[in-house]
């Protein structure tokens, strides 16, 4: 069995992500901001759409779902179970502990709320591969609309403790802004600054700065960093509790 992953840029600055897997040709999308270029995709690899995995409510991720499932109506519709908004929709239901079989590939469930009160990502272990959608961003995370702080911290530590190696895909190009504010908070972090160095010119010339690794955002991604004595001095929060430094973060981001 072997994966390939797509990546689709989508709208202004979203991804989408098609999962084939060859063994089977089952085909899996996550997310779904836009149906066109998922269905240029398809048709360009003579791949069937099989599943769709959505991982939170919002339009940019799931409206794209109708037009999809018009030419591909046997797909099943696979979401989160504690969304507040319901996701019109789904065929089945999932939280963390649930593992959804596309083709051959396990690929398990994690709640990651936060951004969203029902949020959750996606992680095929086989193969190091975490779809993080509006959780974790490249040097960055989501903004926290649905829950408190601390439960939006407790999910990306969640994320963090993955293999450093997992490949993480991301709902979002925004890693250029992101880079932009992690120097104002992590200065002297060597590491980071030649990261923001070649984001910049990767974004100047167009290229997409994902996937990451894990190992990348726990060196480099601020809101992963709230314990880092470093951070903490930059931001005037020495030996501060992570779950306030991360706040401070957030709240920094939010204006920037
Ligand atoms: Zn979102
Ligand atoms: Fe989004």
């Amino acid at each position: 069995m072997t994966i390939h992953v797509h990546q689709l840029p989508c709208l202004a600055d979203n991804y989408g992500v098609l999962v084939h897997d060859s063994g089977t040709g089952a085909t899996a999308a996550i997310d779904v901001p836009d149906a066109a270029p998922y269905l240029a995709a398809l048709e360009a690899n003579h791949w069937k759409l099989s599943d769709i995995l959505l991982t939170h409510h919002h339009a940019d991720h799931v409206q794209g779902v109708p037009a999809l499932k018009a030419r591909f109506p046997d797909a099943r519709v696979v979401g989160p179970k504690k969304e507040r908004a319901p996701i019109p929709g789904l065929d089945l239901e999932i939280a963390e502990g649930d593992i959804v079989k596309v083709g051959g590939i396990d690929v398990s469930v994690f709640d990651t709320p936060g951004h969203t009160a029902g949020h959750i990502a996606y992680y095929i272990e086989s193969d190091d591969l975490l779809f993080a959608g509006d959780t974790l961003f490249a040097l960055g995370c989501g903004r926290v609309f649905e829950t408190s702080m601390a439960v939006m911290y407790h999910s990306l530590m969640k994320l963090a403790a993955l293999p450093g190696e997992t490949q993480v895909y991301c709902g979002h190009e925004y890693t250029l802004s992101n880079a932009r504010f992690a120097l104002t908070v992590d200065p002297d972090n060597n590491l980071l600054a030649e990261r923001a160095a070649e984001v910049e010119e990767m974004r100047k010339q167009g290229k997409p700065t994902l996937p990451t690794t894990i190992a990348l955002e726990t060196a480099t991604n601020p809101f992963l960093r709230a314990e880092d004595p470093d951070v903490q001095k930059a931001v005037g929060m020495e030996g501060a509790d992570p779950v306030a430094v991360f706040t401070e973060l957030r709240e920094r981001k939010n204006k920037f």
